[in-house]
């Protein structure tokens, strides 16, 4: 009693037991098969009961000496009291205790802990009622966390999608940026070419009224070749407004046949603008190598679009990066090309950037994981590229790369 329900030392609990001592606490898995483990259960129990201003008293239930007045029978009930988040709380484990003298001294060789279950009635000897009642509890207590759960899912669920739409915005807003910057180069040769053409118009509207004839058709000509520039440089203008627009559009969720040799030249092209506006010395060779037999492919063509923008911006800030810190003759390129075989079609975006180290691998395509400066990445393109690919078109996004000579993404869409 003094080892269980006070403090005489743990150490010393040999002293008192058997070397065999068995016996079993008050719950399922307190069997105890060893001093050691009976220490162990003391030792927990001390440091469970810390801080609760445990009160114990004791009311003798029966006390037996059997066999040649070598064993004892000790049987009391325990009235412990403690105080539990703020309440004074009772319990009564009922102890039975076997001992026997051995050496001129008596040690415990059998223990037994139980609770008394709270039973209603004299029919209800098996606590039937009162395990219903706890049934119940159980059931309302689970009804109650499945409730939460369900909330909690349901918040996690739109921050989820508010981060996707957030990522959306970030890399959209940055492209957008850069492509407005980027259009400004054909519109200033419209400008200026239209400028200088309106001028040809004044010296040969001169020439006319001179009579000058060879010099009219020589400027006529002139003309001709500056219309031809601000309608080339128009029309470059307008292809990088289209794309964009295309772009921003909402994903329809719906699949479109499409041609994705053209999508994945635009996203190139694309990213290409969105790249260089941001780093002005920025270089690369871009390589296409376009299989001439792709048929048209189902898929959301913003959604791929998204994750084409994704894979070759990611390519290109890869080669970036390895240019700034590497000098000498290293030439930054980044390949896109096509296949289709008889059950799939493949798009690959390879760059010789500096390549991804294994244990990098293996992150990347998590949410959130981004070796890039703060500011610079989110993390999420990779994560929201692979569901794309592997939730909305049934395809696998993987990934090869040598760390030092480059990596290349794949992406497989199963052909329909
Ligand atoms: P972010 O670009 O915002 O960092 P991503 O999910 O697109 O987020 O990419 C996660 C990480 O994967 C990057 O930070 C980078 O470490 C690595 N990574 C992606 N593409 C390449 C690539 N082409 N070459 C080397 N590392 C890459």
């Amino acid at each position: 009693k003094q080892l269980c329900f006070y403090d005489y030392p743990i150490e010393k609990s040999a002293g008192v037991l058997d070397a065999d001592i068995m016996g079993y606490g008050t719950h399922i898995d307190e069997e105890i098969k060893s001093i050691k483990e009976f220490n162990d259960l003391l030792a927990l129990q001390r440091k469970a009961s810390f801080g609760l201003d445990m009160q114990v008293s004791e009311v003798p239930v029966t006390k037996k000496v059997l066999g040649n007045g070598d064993v004892v029978l000790f049987v009391e009930e325990m009235q412990l009291s403690m105080n539990v988040e703020g309440d004074r709380v009772h319990i009564c484990p009922r102890i039975s205790t076997i001992l026997e003298y051995q050496n001129d001294q008596w040690f415990v060789v059998h223990f037994h802990g139980s609770f008394a279950q709270g039973s209603e009635g004299d029919e209800d000897t098996w606590s039937v009622n009162e395990m219903k009642k706890r049934n119940e509890e159980l059931e309302r207590t689970v009804a109650e966390r499945t409730q939460e759960l369900k909330e909690s899912l349901e918040n996690l669920k739109a921050t989820q999608s508010q981060l996707i739409h957030a990522e959306k915005m970030a890399s959209l807003g940055e492209l957008t940026a850069g492509i407005a910057h980027e259009i400004q180069n054909p519109l200033n040769f419209v400008n200026n070419f239209s400028e200088v053409s309106n001028e040809l118009i004044g010296e040969m509207q001169e020439a006319l009224e001179d009579g000058e004839l060879e010099e009219v058709k020589a400027i006529s000509v002139d003309l001709g070749q500056n219309l031809e520039k601000i309608n080339h440089h128009g029309k470059r203008a307008d292809s990088i407004v289209k794309s964009m627009l295309q772009h921003s559009r909402n994903s329809t969720g719906q699949m479109e046949p499409t041609d994705l040799n053209d999508l994945c030249d635009e996203c190139l092209r694309l990213a290409y603008h969105g790249m260089r506006a941001r780093e002005k010395a920025f270089n690369v060779e871009m390589g296409t190598s376009f299989d001439p037999k792709l048929e048209q492919v189902d898929v959301i063509p913003q959604d791929m679009g998204r994750v084409l923008l994704n894979l070759i911006s990611n390519a290109f800030q890869a080669v970036h990066a390895r240019q700034v810190s590497e000098s000498g003759n290293y030439q930054p390129m980044v390949a896109v090309s096509t296949q289709q075989s008889d059950n799939e079609i493949r798009i690959s975006i390879q760059d010789n950037g500096p390549g991804i180290p294994e244990d990098v691998k293996k992150k990347i395509f998590q949410p959130f994981f981004t070796t890039k400066p703060t500011g610079q990445g989110t993390g999420l393109g990779l994560s929201i590229s692979h569901d794309i690919i592997a939730i909305g078109h049934g395809g696998k996004l993987t990934v090869e790369s040598e760390p030092g000579k480059g990596s290349t993404f794949i992406i497989s869409l199963p052909k329909k």
